[in-house]
């Protein structure tokens, strides 16, 4: 399982740096709700991208969980689960997108009158 948590560094920050080392874990297994009960299991490295520096390699904490035996990886905010992109980048390229819809909606506003603008 994977949680997200949000960490007070930027990703380019975090991915230069030993900022993954602090990662602390859960206070509570989301599998067995118990408190307390994980043992440092490591890291896995992914890579992610970012607009200014392209694809970035960072280190994921895993904890195991001593009671149940199911792991959790801390995934920084910045980072999608499972995808490459960053939330950051799915942020500009979709603002970028609304503004140039917005753009063709006024430039086609004779044409496109009947149809509502985003
Ligand atoms: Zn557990």
């Amino acid at each position: 399982m994977q949680i997200l948590r949000t960490v007070p560094a930027s990703v380019i920050d975090y991915a230069n740096g030993s900022f993954h080392q602090t990662i602390e874990p859960p206070n509570e297994c989301p599998h067995c709700k118990n408190r307390g009960a994980f043992s440092a299991l490591g890291y896995y490295s992914r890579n992610v991208t970012n607009m200014e520096r392209g694809v970035l390699r960072i280190l994921v904490r895993r904890f195991r969980c001593v009671v149940c035996r199911r792991t959790v990886s801390i995934l920084p905010s910045f980072a999608q689960p499972y995808r490459l992109v960053l939330n950051a980048t799915i942020a500009e390229r979709s603002e970028g997108f609304t503004v140039v819809n917005t753009q063709l909606h006024r430039a086609c506003a004779p044409i496109c009158a009947p149809f509502p603008s985003p």
